[in-house]
């Protein structure tokens, strides 16, 4: 039996505890199966954390996230907390965690599962069997960069600000991610950015081609403009393999590429931050999906996302390929047996809640490893 692994769980707001409920229950069986043995730390996050701790990620929770192997993040936000001041919000709470862990390389899959290549919005033989993956920066880039705000100039009209800005050090060490990645999968990574246009462009293009010449030559790159991009997610998807993109090129592009997969609660992500000196990286795993306030404590929300960042999880921070595999397997079986909660509902299709959703992946994981 391996080691201990040490988990933190933070479930957040709205569906959140729901959909990690049936994670647990993967956790569960694997523990049962003695595949692995967790050490699981639960904690609050959001605006379960505002109303019982008053912040939305204390100092507490951030000491756990990095005494942690890796954290497991519902999601947060809700209207009752919807009139907070910007600097109370619950989503300030993975902001805060991204920041303090380090978190600059998010990492989103757009698969399209054989059964619901029908909920694409694209036509089902341009996204049949599309599997690729977005690597966005995720800690630098105009979204933080500075001067920033609204200002109002000599004529009394207001300005809005933002700058793009990007050191050499920040693209190379996404860049290496993507081509650290795309060696695990098909070998191709398309980077994005504006190099017409914007001067942080065209340090980026120069930064991923030095990388690539000096360490990941054996790796096909190829440079794409972002609108390009863009165009061609729509047009062939299928031509991409690992796509690295800035903060706010990633922003747009993983949103336009999940649209290619048709649902929101099937799509899970991964954050991950440098290697330490001690071999230890740190790294957080949520759905795409928020909160979802619309559909929360009725039992019908989706947990197909979450156990899948759960996969993930096992894949990037413990190595554990076969059982990240064995679970993405049990969820697509599922599918295929034409088991479907509300989100991703088909004619002819079972409608289930999410416990039986959580039940029959246990279920299809007993098949699969008997
Ligand atoms: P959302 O993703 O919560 O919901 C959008 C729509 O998708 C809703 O109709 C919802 O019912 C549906 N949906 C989402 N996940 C689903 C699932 N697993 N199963 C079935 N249906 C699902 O986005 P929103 O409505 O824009 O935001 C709601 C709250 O979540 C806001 O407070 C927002 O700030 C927060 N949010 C948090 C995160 C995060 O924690 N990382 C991310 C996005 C939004």
């Amino acid at each position: 039996m391996p080691a201990n692994k040490r988990l933190l769980v933070l479930p957040g707001d709205g569906i959140g505890p729901e959909v990690m409920r049936e994670v647990r229950r993967v956790i569960d069986w694997m523990e049962h199966r003695q595949r692995a043995r967790f050490e699981i730390e639960e904690g609050l996050v959001g605006g379960a954390a505002l109303d019982a701790e008053g912040t939305p990620c204390s100092d507490k929770t951030v000491a756990s996230a990095r005494q942690a192997d890796a954290v497991l993040f519902g999601s947060v936000g809700g209207p009752k907390w919807d009139s907070l001041p910007f600097d109370q919000r619950p989503e300030l709470g993975i902001l805060r965690l991204r920041k303090e862990l380090g978190l600059f390389a998010n990492l989103r899959p757009a698969i399209v599962l054989d059964p619901l290549v029908d909920a694409s919005s694209l036509k089902p033989e341009i996204v049949r069997g599309l599997d690729i993956i977005i690597v966005r920066e995720s800690t630098g880039g105009i979204y933080f960069g500075e001067p920033r705000g609204v200002h109002t100039d000599a004529n009394g009209k207001r300005i809005g600000i933002d700058t793009e800005v990007y050191s050499e050090d920040e693209i190379a060490r996404v860049a290496r991610v993507a081509f650290d990645l795309a060696r695990k999968r098909r070998n191709k990574v398309t980077s994005t950015e504006k190099a017409n246009v914007m001067q942080s462009g065209r340090l980026w293009r120069a930064v991923v081609t030095e990388i690539h010449k000096a360490e990941f030559a054996d790796v096909e790159l190829e440079h794409m403009y972002a609108d390009n991009a863009a165009m061609q997610l729509c047009s062939r998807p299928k031509q991409f393999d690992v796509i690295l993109a800035s903060n706010l090129f990633g922003d747009v592009l993983s949103d336009l590429a999940a649209a290619l997969t048709g649902s929101l609660g099937m799509l899970p992500s991964a954050t991950l931050g440098a290697v330490g000196a001690d071999g230890r990286r740190h790294a957080l795993y949520e759905p795409i999906h928020g909160s979802a306030p619309d559909i929360a404590g009725r039992g019908v929300a989706n947990p197909c996302a979450q156990i899948l960042s759960f996969a993930m999880l096992l894949r990037w921070s413990f190595g554990m390929e076969e059982d990240a595999q064995l679970i993405e397997r049990a969820v697509e079986r599922v599918l295929a047996g034409g088991m479907r909660t509300a989100d991703i509902m088909q004619p002819g299709m079972a409608r289930i809640s999410t416990a039986v959703m959580g039940e029959s992946v246990v279920r299809e994981l007993g098949k699969l490893s008997a």
